[in-house]
Formats: structure tokens, C-alpha cells, sequence
């Protein structure tokens, strides 16, 4: 099949979240499969115009009244860590428009973190996808949408664009995050050249407001989203970000497709950036990467001490109200009270950020480095015992699923990504990959951290066996492929 992956961002050229990851990903496994993949986005400004290829001619946009024009660029994606230069073909283009994307920011700046012509950018950017495919004479069966940025594809698709060469093509949206809708004044509207008579059909209306995201999830054939607890939850007023109501009306079109990891990346039988590497049926390596991690945080090192890791950004969706709240936060309590040491790597919120300083410089067992380090992330997923998650919400989470691949036990909240990737522990049969509580509170997460530590101390041959059965499981990326390869079957 023919599909266009139609996105704002994509590794390596651009990325500010898990979406640059899981586009680029996705498309390699996809073509992998022997699908004819490509993909479109914008061109920032950091994005190297002498490294591309640039196509003949300008492309013509029609937005608002008129028609603006922009160049195209092409590259390819570069096969995956460790794949030979033979891989398959993927090729990239870049819709370059100066006043739009020449400019640092994908969506915003920290001064301004919304660009206010935004819709502007996206509707242009959305209409230029239509014009580059009549270029380059080459019509997906499959536009695969992204998140709110692109979501105005499907509807353009659906109302005016389902001409000559796209008469067959459908449309597929993933939301990879609900929490980010792209709302805006309706004033922006006539520049995505739809007509206002489907301004409440097409599903913009909010309040009214503009909501792109809603607009793409009513029009689009299909909707998914990254985990299968998590499209559950969507349909439901906690987690819907109100478009549950939608998410339901459109129920029998929404399924759940896991994420997979890059196991080139994450893989501690390779990875090139921990200091032993290990395998599940050794784990020597890792006791080394525990003496190097407490080492780097200036911890006391002892094997015996279990290390509970963290690496996050700092926000309210990752739970660290509850963990690092001054005074009702577990954080201090479980230092205090459990013979623990906990290593935090993460950037996000000031209160946070602050909270954590005055945290570590209170507690001689917590350590946090507050900023954004690839490397230090490698060393944690490798040398801690356990990693905390306590999220809100968890599309997919990637942390956990690089955890069960390095045999640090996850403690989740059970939902959404988190649910469908952890087993609970049953300390009874020993089965299980990880330790899950329900409730967001910090009682939940103090009760299910002793729990974890009790486990270390006084079972630990169960826990040597769960490590090495979170080693083994398969969250590749060739597995959700087939199943994104068999939702756009069924549309055909
Ligand atoms: P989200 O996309 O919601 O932030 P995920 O778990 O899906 O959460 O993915 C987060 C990704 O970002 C992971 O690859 C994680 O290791 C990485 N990450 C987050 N914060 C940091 C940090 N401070 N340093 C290094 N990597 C980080």
C-alpha cells in the first residue's frame, strides 16, 4: 500500500515529544513490511536546507483568499541504528515556507508556547500535503495523520480534496496525546479555504472556538490511538479532555495500537552508553551499571540498597504533584521511612524543578539532576532496581517499556499505556513484571513503593525471575506495524 505519513515532526529531523519518534518509527517498520511509505512535514529552520534535495519548481497553496507558495525538499530516512545502508527507501519531503516554519520552534517558543499563527501555519502546511502529492504524481491509499497539527488533513480530505488522484485514498488520525487539541479563535478559519457550512459538521465547533483536533476526529475513515487501555479511558469524561463524547459516537472506527521501542536503542545486551552490558540470563552487568549509577549521583554505593529511578518531564500528567508536592508529596516519606535510594532525571515545571532541589538537599538518599540527558537516561533504565511512574494519564509511555527491557521493575499507575504493558506482581505465584496501584494519591504510590521494596528484600529470587521475564518481552515495533497494516487493509 501506498501511505503518506502526514506530520509536524519526525527523528531526526525534528523533534519536541514521543510522536518524532513513533512517525519514524512506524514508517520503517511499515516498510519494512514492504509497504511503500512516505513521509511529509514542514521544514523548520534548523532543519539544513543544503542536506536536502530540493525539487524543481514552487508549490502552490491555496489558503485564505489567495495562494501562497512554497519550495519543496526531499530527503530520506536514515535506516535504523545498526541497519545496513540497503534499508528501505523512505523518503521525506519538506513543505518550506519562510514566514511560517523559518523559524526555531515546531509549536511555540518558552516566551510564546503557542504560536498564535498556528492554525495559520497548520492549514497552510495541511493543504500543501494535497498539492505536493498532484506534484510528484504519486496519490497514497493511506493519509495517516498525527495529532491536531495534521488532523485538518482528514477534513480536507473529506470536504473538497477527495478528487482526481485521492478519489480512492482514506484517512487514518492517531492521537498520540489528547491532552493537546489545537483550539483557536474561529477568526483563523476561512484561511483553511473550507467552507463555514461545515464549520459544525465537520466537527470544529467548541464552544465557539476552533478545535482542530475535534474536526479530524470526527471526519477522519479511521481513529487510533497508542495503547488500547488508553482508547478505553479516552471514551470516558475523566480522561476525554472533552471529546469523549466524540471519541464514543465514533467508537466502532477507534482502536488502540500499542508503541513499540527501538530495540537498537534501548537494548542493554548493546548498548553502548552503560558501562556493563547484560542479558536475562545474566545479570552481572547490571549490578555494575547500579554501582556506576549510585556512583554518578554520589550515593553510597551498596548493592543491597534497592535504587528506584525516575525520568520525566516535570509535569502535572506524570504525577508529581503527588510524589513531590511540598508537604503532601510521598517523595519525602518514602526516603524517610524506607531504607530506598531514589535517582530523578527530568526538567519541567519551576515548582518542580525547585521542589526536587530542596528535596535532594534535605534527604541524603535522593538524588535529581534537573535537566534533559540521554546518556544519564541509559545508565538509570540500566542501573536502577525499579522506576516510578505515576502518571495521570499514560498514552503509551515509552520509560516503562525501555524499564521491562533492562529488567527495572516498573511501579505504575495502572492506566492507559501502562496498563497494557506491566503485569501486576502476585506475590504468591511470583508472576508479573512490575507493581501497578489504581489511585493517583500519595498514599497509593507510598503503599506500592513499600510494597516493590518489601519484594526486593524478602523475595528476591522472585524478583531475579521477574527481571529476566521483563527482559523477554516483545514491544518491537514490526508487531504494531502489522496491526496499523491491517486497519489500513480493512479501509481498502
Ligand atoms: P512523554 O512522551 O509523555 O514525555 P514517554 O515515556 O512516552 O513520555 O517518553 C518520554 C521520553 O523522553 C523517553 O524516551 C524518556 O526517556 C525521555 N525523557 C524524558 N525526560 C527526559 C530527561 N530529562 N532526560 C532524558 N530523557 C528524557
Amino acid at each position: 500500500m501506498k501511505i503518506l505519513m502526514t506530520t509536524s515532526e519526525a527523528v531526526p529531523f525534528a523533534k519536541t515529544g514521543g510522536l518524532a519518534d513513533a512517525v519514524s518509527a512506524l514508517s520503517l517498520a511499515l516498510a519494512s513490511l514492504g509497504h511503500d511509505v512516505r513521509i511529509v512535514m514542514p521544514r523548520y529552520y534548523g532543519i539544513d536546507r543544503e542536506k536536502l534535495e530540493a525539487l524543481e519548481g514552487p508549490l502552490g497553496v491555496h489558503v485564505g483568499g489567495g495562494e501562497e507558495w512554497s519550495s519543496v525538499y526531499r530527503s530520506r530516512l536514515p535506516p535504523p541504528h545498526g541497519a545496513d545502508e540497503q534499508g528501505p527507501e523512505i523518503p521525506v519531503y519538506f513543505i518550506d515556507h519562510e514566514i511560517f516554519f523559518g523559524r526555531d520552534g515546531v509549536y511555540g517558543t518558552p516566551s510564546e508556547p503557542d504560536f498564535s499563527d498556528n492554525p495559520r501555519r497548520f492549514s497552510f502546511f495541511s493543504r500543501a500535503v494535497f498539492q505536493l502529492c498532484r506534484k510528484i504524481g504519486w496519490y497514497p491509499d493511506i493519509l495517516h495523520a498525527h495529532d491536531w497539527p495534521t488532523a485538518l488533513v482528514p477534513v480536507m480530505l473529506r470536504f473538497g480534496e477527495k478528487t482526481d488522484g485521492f478519489a480512492n485514498t482514506k484517512s487514518v488520525l492517531t492521537i498520540h496525546n489528547l491532552g493537546y487539541q489545537g483550539v483557536y479563535s474561529k477568526e483563523s478559519f476561512p484561511y483553511t479555504r473550507l467552507p463555514w457550512d461545515i464549520f459544525k459538521v465537520a466537527g470544529f465547533e467548541d464552544w465557539d472556538r476552533m478545535n482542530l483536533l475535534k474536526a479530524g476526529l470526527v471526519c477522519a475513515d479511521r481513529l487510533t490511538t497508542v495503547s488500547p487501555t488508553y482508547a478505553e479511558e479516552t471514551k470516558t469524561a475523566a480522561y476525554g479532555f472533552r471529546l469523549d463524547g466524540v471519541l464514543r459516537a465514533r467508537s466502532a472506527d477507534y482502536a488502540g495500537i500499542l508503541n513499540g521501542i527501538d530495540a537498537d536503542v534501548w537494548n542493554p545486551r548493546k548498548d553502548p552508553t552503560i558501562p556493563s552490558r547484560y542479558d536475562p540470563d545474566d545479570l552481572s552487568g547490571k549490578a555494575v551499571d547500579k554501582a556506576a549509577l549510585q556512583k554518578e549521583f554520589g550515593l553510597p554505593v551498596d548493592p543491597d540498597i534497592p535504587v528506584i529511578g525516575m525520568i520525566t518531564r516535570l509535569t502535572d500528567q506524570k504525577g508529581v504533584g503527588e510524589l513531590f508536592g511540598a508537604s503532601y508529596g510521598s517523595a519525602w516519606s518514602i526516603c524517610a521511612d524506607m531504607r530506598v535510594q531514589m535517582v530523578i532525571l527530568g526538567s519541567g515545571e519551576k515548582w518542580c524543578e525547585n521542589e526536587l532541589r530542596s528535596l535532594a538537599s534535605r534527604l541524603p538518599n535522593l538524588r535529581a539532576t534537573i535537566g534533559y540527558n540521554e546518556r544519564l537516561s541509559h545508565l538509570i533504565e540500566a542501573g536502577a532496581d525499579f522506576f516510578l511512574m505515576p502518571s495521570r494519564y499514560e498514552p503509551c509511555g515509552l520509560n516503562q517499556m525501555y524499564s521491562l527491557a533492562y529488567g527495572t521493575l516498573p511501579i505504575v499507575r495502572c492506566t492507559g499505556g501502562l496498563a497494557d504493558t506491566v503485569e501486576n506482581f502476585d506475590q504468591e505465584t511470583g508472576d508479573g513484571t512490575g507493581f501497578m496501584f489504581d489511585d493517583l494519591t500519595p498514599r497509593a504510590i507510598y503503599d506500592t513503593v513499600g510494597w516493590a521494596v518489601w519484594a526486593y528484600y524478602n523475595k528476591s529470587e522472585l524478583i531475579g525471575r521477574m527481571r529476566s521475564r521483563a527482559m523477554r518481552k516483545d514491544f518491537s515495533w514490526v508487531r504494531s506495524a502489522r496491526k496499523y497494516a491491517d486497519l489500513y487493509e480493512s479501509l481498502s
